[in-house]
């Protein structure tokens, strides 16, 4: 069996430093902020060359908080992505702002910036693109546009922990990047975790006090806030896991290369690393109409397969309400049809990707 992402041999390979955090913090009898979240705050500030890193709970509280921060909220638009996790979507609605979605570029996966200008209303505040499945999306020509119209720009860089767009890492092209630390992100903790990283103070002292009750100093409160906070427990795996950040999405790159010289010249649409970006392969993700089959014919061979996403978020339930209807984004509807998500993880064997190149090719040699 061919796990999709093996969690389990990830603390593996770290477990004697993992464990030496983890009781370092668990006896430390400080079990709210405090050194082991100062302490990570300031390395991923200082890895991803942002100024300021404000730890939250989660990365839908990083989106949601840095939205509240920058002022968003009832009658203002966001441009969001057509093909994302719903979770882009759910931060601006929870300030109760619009979504205004744009389609991908054509054969990519990413947000299409020559089509944002024509979403631009007078009501637009923020451009929020996606690095989806860690390839970078085009933050130079999003934040010339942003400029240009005056508006914010706000990165969800939850598949993006590394990524660099002209040697330049994902952390401060926009105005204020959200970030994830769910376990199976590229830096994943043992739990919930999140982050936001800016080169604004106002912005930082904003979202940090609104992760905290609205309150900067305690029990005098600005304003309401939530409480949304990165757990130390959590903080003292990610500084661990923080070091092995670089190494292991190195490893993930030898593997997606392999993957695209295997899989190349078969009837699919392979992933495109723009020749500018540093892509750190979250997932490796190929879309065929023949997807549902081929899943079914890998997972009778044992390898596990995953599909990001089967719904596009306008098509959700929980979206049903701004009516729209099938049809209205056709390019992130043929990718909900189509997109199959490989094996990809730092632990993943070479020679399990080259079962897995095999078997895809046997797959299309028998169709
Ligand atoms: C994982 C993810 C999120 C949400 O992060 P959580 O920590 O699970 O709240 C947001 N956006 C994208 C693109 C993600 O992949």
């Amino acid at each position: 069996m061919i796990p999709f992402l093996d969690l389990k041999a990830a603390y593996d390979e770290l477990s004697p430093d993992l464990e030496t955090a983890l009781l370092r913090a668990t006896r430390s009898g400080w079990y709210i902020g405090g050194e082991e979240v100062e302490a990570f705050e300031a390395q991923f500030a200082a890895y991803t060359g942002a100024p300021y890193c404000v730890g939250v709970g989660n990365g839908l509280d990083a989106l949601t908080l840095a939205l509240r921060a920058m002022d968003v909220g009832v009658g203002d638009e966001v441009i969001v992505p057509s093909h994302t996790y719903i979770a882009t979507w759910l931060a601006v609605s929870a300030v109760g702002a619009t979504v205004v979605p744009v389609e991908p570029t054509e054969g990519q996966f990413n947000i299409d910036v020559a089509a944002i200008q024509a979403k631009i209303t007078a009501k637009t505040k923020v451009i929020l693109p996606v690095h989806l499945y860690g390839i970078p999306a085009d933050m130079e020509a999003i934040c010339a546009l942003a400029k240009q119209h005056g508006l914010l720009v706000l990165e969800d860089a939850a598949q993006a922990h590394g990524a660099a767009v002209r040697g330049k890492r994902i952390g401060t092209h926009g105005d204020a990047v959200a970030w994830s630390f769910y376990p199976g992100k590229n830096l994943g903790a043992l739990g919930d975790g999140g982050a936001v990283t800016t080169r604004h103070e106002h912005l930082a002292q904003r979202i940090c006090a609104l992760g905290n009750y609205g309150s900067a100093v305690k029990y005098y409160n600005l304003e309401p806030g939530v409480n949304s906070r990165l757990d130390p427990l959590q903080a003292a795996v990610l500084s661990v896991k923080l070091a092995a950040l670089d190494e292991w999405n190195t490893r993930r790159q030898a593997l997606a290369q392999r993957y695209l010289e295997g899989l190349q010249g078969l009837p699919l649409q392979l992933p495109v690393s723009p020749a500018w970006a540093n892509t750190i392969w979250h997932l490796f993700v190929i879309a065929t109409p023949q997807r549902d089959a081929l899943q079914t014919w890998l997972q009778a061979h044992g390898v596990q397969t995953l599909i990001h996403y089967p719904v596009p978020p306008h098509l959700q339930q929980a979206y049903q309400s701004l009516g729209w209807q099938a049809g209205d984004f056709p390019c992130a509807e043929r990718y909900a049809n189509q997109v199959l998500s490989l094996p990809m993880g730092p632990q993943l064997s070479v020679t399990a990707v080259d079962q897995v190149i095999e078997l895809v090719q046997q797959f299309f040699g028998a169709q």
